[in-house]
């Protein structure tokens, strides 16, 4: 599981490496209550749903794990983990904090890797950069960041986002180490 603030460039890593093209490799795709993005692809960045939608998910058990980020609601769909774990690939989640330690708690081998970027002032600069965060949602997310930079030393390893390509081997190398590479 892969989290890190938001800007710390967690999901851009993940994208780059799977266009490396690994076979053995799968990105769990979320669902969530909050609008798409422009550039962001229904059934592909995300699962949009209603909050009804949603719950009603979350009632029948079907994530994995979910949280409130942000004051929208997103969560891990179930059944692509299970299937994939079943075939012996390794799946990706980018996930918040809270949903990776409720994952641990019920997966005890997932493997928990933290982005950080180089500090708040770059996030704050890429969250600006990004254009589509209002002010008080730009806020909201960096008073995130620095809770969960704080839980940063419960994750097996660390990544430092301070130079793209470098990030992108250096998740790849933890995964070959977990024998997840290829
Ligand atoms: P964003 O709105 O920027 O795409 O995501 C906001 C935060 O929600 C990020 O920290 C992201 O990792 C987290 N997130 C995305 N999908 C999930 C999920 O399925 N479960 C949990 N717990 N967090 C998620």
């Amino acid at each position: 599981m892969l989290s890190g603030a938001s800007g710390s460039g967690k999901s851009t890593i993940v994208r780059k490496l799977m266009d490396r093209g690994c076979f053995r490799l799968q990105v769990s795709i979320s669902a969530t209550t909050r609008e798409p993005r422009a550039g962001e692809i229904p059934d592909g960045s995300y699962y949009f749903r209603t909050r009804e939608e949603f719950e009603a998910d979350r009632d029948r058990d079907n994530f994995l794990e979910w949280a409130e980020v942000h004051g929208h609601l997103y969560g891990t769909p179930v059944g692509p983990v299970r299937d994939a774990l079943a075939r012996g690939i390794c799946i990706i989640l980018v996930i918040d904090v809270q949903g990776a330690l409720n994952v641990r708690a019920k997966v005890p081998n997932a493997i928990l890797i933290f982005v950080q970027a180089p500090g708040l002032e770059t996030l704050e600069s890429r969250l600006r950069a990004r254009g589509t965060d209002d002010e008080a949602t730009i806020l909201k997310r960096l008073a995130n960041a620095r809770r969960e930079v704080a839980l940063a030393d419960r994750y097996d390893h660390q990544i430092l986002n301070d130079d793209l390509d470098r990030a992108v081997d250096d998740l790849a190398a933890i995964l070959t180490r977990h024998q997840c590479g290829g």
